[in-house]
């Protein structure tokens, strides 16, 4: 088997130092932050540097427990047993990670409790099972802040089971580094493309429901490197991408063609 390249993350602030802590001290991650502001791409980074198989579960509100733990299906004229992607996750002492679990069902979050503090157990009541998570088990869960805008709070009772890392759009050099690299655009278009999310980001009057991330500078860099013209380009990958308001997306593009 040929080893996986390691996924590219570039970090921010001290957050792979915390992870390890994190891990080690076996206390539940948190990462808050903004749509494609790299918490994915981090828990994957920290699953290769700790070798461990990543299992991802997107969380919504027609998420059942069942669908989590697992259920009893009916093959030829027998009832088996499958495990869900949590119960996997727990015997295969994988990192768990459940995006946006804001999304989830209050009785799916209830389930996760007995995971998520010092008993890191997972009971499986149709089952009649109970599995004690080995040591190189981890739960990461992620959350998008975003009360403004229509996105579920979390619970603060299921807040405090875990440790928190905020996640933000880095640092301009940061991110022009970030778009470089993972497009393989030239510096003076990544420096531009972040220039464009400077101002698109203070742009408080448009009410748009969540500004431009990293991951959509990307893609706009990644049309320009097929040979996209740049304004263009936002068109697609930002400006669309952003809002269906036409006078809305009249001014951002009116932003992009300044910068390009
Ligand atoms: P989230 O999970 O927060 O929605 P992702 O992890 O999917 O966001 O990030 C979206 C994209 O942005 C990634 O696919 C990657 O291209 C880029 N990205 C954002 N932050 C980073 C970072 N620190 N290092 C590397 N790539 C990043």
């Amino acid at each position: 088997m040929t080893e996986r390249a390691a996924p590219y993350y570039r970090p921010v602030a001290r957050e792979v130092e915390i992870f390890e802590h994190a891990r080690e001290a076996k206390l539940p991650l948190l990462l808050k932050g903004p749509t494609g502001s790299g918490k994915s791409r981090f828990v994957e980074a920290m699953a290769h540097k700790v070798s461990r198989p990543l299992v991802t579960v997107a969380c919504n509100d027609e998420t059942s427990a069942s669908d989590l733990l697992g259920r009893w299906l009916v093959r030829g004229g027998d009832t088996v047993w499958q495990d869900g992607p949590v119960t996997r996750a727990v015997r295969e002492g994988a990192i768990l990670y459940l995006d946006e679990i804001a999304e989830a069902r209050e009785d799916v979050v209830v389930v996760l409790h007995p995971l998520s503090d010092h008993r890191r157990e997972l009971h499986l009541d149709r089952h009649n099972e109970s599995i004690h998570a080995p040591p190189s088990f981890m739960l990461v869960v992620s959350f998008n802040p975003g009360y403004r805008r229509g996105f579920k709070e979390l619970k603060p009772s299921t807040r405090q089971r875990f440790i928190s890392l905020a996640f933000d759009y880095p640092a301009p050099a940061i991110e022009a580094e970030i778009v470089a690299t993972e497009s393989g655009v030239d510096a003076a278009r990544a420096g531009k493309l972040v220039a464009l999310a400077g101002k698109i980001r203070k742009l408080e009057e448009l009410a748009l429901a969540e500004t431009v991330s990293t991951r959509l500078l990307v893609a706009a860099a990644q049309l320009m490197v097929r040979g996209v013209p740049p304004r263009l380009a936002c068109s697609a990958a930002i400006v669309e991408s952003l809002t269906d308001d036409r006078p809305t997306a009249a001014a951002l593009q009116d932003l992009a063609d300044l910068t390009f």
